[in-house]
């Protein structure tokens, strides 16, 4: 590891302070009899600590420069599986046949593809018990962002569609090596059952055209997807809110309506 090169175009902000470590661990309460997927291995820190805890840790890791580290973490810790692969790409098929039953997912995920990362498993998959992770600050803010606050958007509602979010803990960025330019902070993401639209599709569709120009009344947005304005405001009389309404003010539960009645 001495002469490694980090890489910025894969996310590559390191942790090697085994306090901060060992609280990810603990906050993803891993238990020896949970399977554990962690996405991008980088130095095997927190690996390791994963190890230390979980029945069974099956880790990707995209950069081919840490192949031989991660060989030798694998050789000391029976119960974990590298994969020098694109955990991206990858298909969820695929990852699955590693574990037997449901799995937790740990990581420090690589920034410039964590919301894909997080809503591929939202979306493809109901084998995911929990997703303890790292993000960017900002992004934690906005997963756990309230009604009619500035945060309040696209990727709160669609990733509260589908599973609950706890903000744990805020990170400085001093804690990466590299330290990126923002603070990170840890999150709980717990897939949970919910109420659903007739189509997860649409649902996603209506909610991004609702917020696609933030400065426009919701109407005026909606009138993009070939909806007459007349019958949108017709719609927000009926759910009690004023033709004015704007995206940021409307709750999951009520895109819900909007989106089956459309
Ligand atoms: N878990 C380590 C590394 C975090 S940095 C730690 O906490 O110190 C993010 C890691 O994800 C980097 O090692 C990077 O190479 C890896 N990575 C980036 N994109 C990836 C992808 N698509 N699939 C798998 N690993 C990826």
């Amino acid at each position: 590891m001495e002469n490694f090169k980090f890489k910025k175009e894969f996310g590559q902000n390191f942790i090697f302070d085994g306090n901060l470590l060992s609280a990810i661990v603990s906050d993803a309460e891993i238990t020896s009899d949970d399977e554990v997927l962690e996405i991008g291995a980088g130095a095997g820190t927190l690996t390791k600590k994963i190890c230390e805890k979980a029945k069974k840790v099956v880790s990707y890791e995209i950069d081919k420069n840490l192949t031989e580290h991660l060989m030798d973490i694998q050789k000391q810790n029976g119960n974990l599986t590298v994969v020098m692969r694109d955990a991206l790409k990858e298909d969820i098929s695929e990852i699955e046949k590693h574990f037997e039953g449901n799995y937790k997912i740990v990581a420090n995920l690589p920034y410039y593809i964590t919301s894909p990362i997080i809503f591929k498993f939202l979306e493809q998959t109901n084998r995911v018990k929990s997703m303890t992770v790292m993000v960017q600050k900002e992004v934690a803010e906005r997963f756990s962002a309230k009604e009619n606050s500035k945060d309040y958007g696209i990727s709160t509602i669609m990733i509260n569609y589908y599973a609950d979010v706890k903000y744990l803990r805020t990170v400085g960025r001093q804690m990466f090596t590299p330290p990126p330019n923002v603070d990170s902070a840890l999150i709980k993401i717990t897939p949970t059952k919910k109420e659903k639209a007739i189509s997860d599709k649409k649902f996603s569709t209506v909610v991004k055209t609702a917020f696609s120009a933030r400065r426009k009344t919701l109407s005026n947005n909606l009138a993009k997807l070939g909806i007459s304005k007349t019958e949108l405001e017709k719609l927000l009389e009926e759910m009690g809110k004023s033709p004015s309404t704007r995206a940021e003010q409307l709750s999951i539960k009520e895109f819900i309506f909007l989106c089956d009645k459309l």
